[in-house]
């Protein structure tokens, strides 16, 4: 499977960013999250799924229930595991994604709650 996956990254060299050439989300679904973005799409025993998801789940471990992944590089197309992480779905509205919100978090990661210690 990681095989498959990384079969369709392009690793930046500047960035850092794994850049997903495969099949990409039509933005403007109206997805919970980042309806207006393309996303990486990967088939997984038949089902469509977002590849950054897939590659959290490979690479790092299972995405707790509720939790989102966000991409701490804003690049929505990105499937890096050291550039997601899984939050809330508020946290990820609150943050939002002006460039002063990248910017502030960006150099040391800071995350608003600490989301291990959720009821
Ligand atoms: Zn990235």
């Amino acid at each position: 499977m990681i095989d498959r996956l990384m079969r369709h990254v392009d690793k930046c060299a500047v960035t850092g960013c794994w850049n997903w050439t495969g099949a990409k989300s039509t933005p403007g679904k109206g997805r919970k999250e980042g309806g207006s973005l393309p996303y990486g799409c990967i088939k997984v025993d038949g089902k469509a799924r977002r590849a950054h998801r897939v590659s959290y789940e490979l690479l790092v471990g299972p995405i707790p229930h509720g939790f989102v992944i966000d991409h701490i590089c804003r690049n929505t197309l990105c499937c890096n595991p050291d550039h997601l992480r899984a939050m809330t779905n508020r946290e990820n509205i609150l943050i939002g994604t002006s460039a002063t919100s990248i910017a502030r978090r960006l150099p040391s990661y800071v995350i608003l709650d600490d989301v291990g210690s959720g009821p």
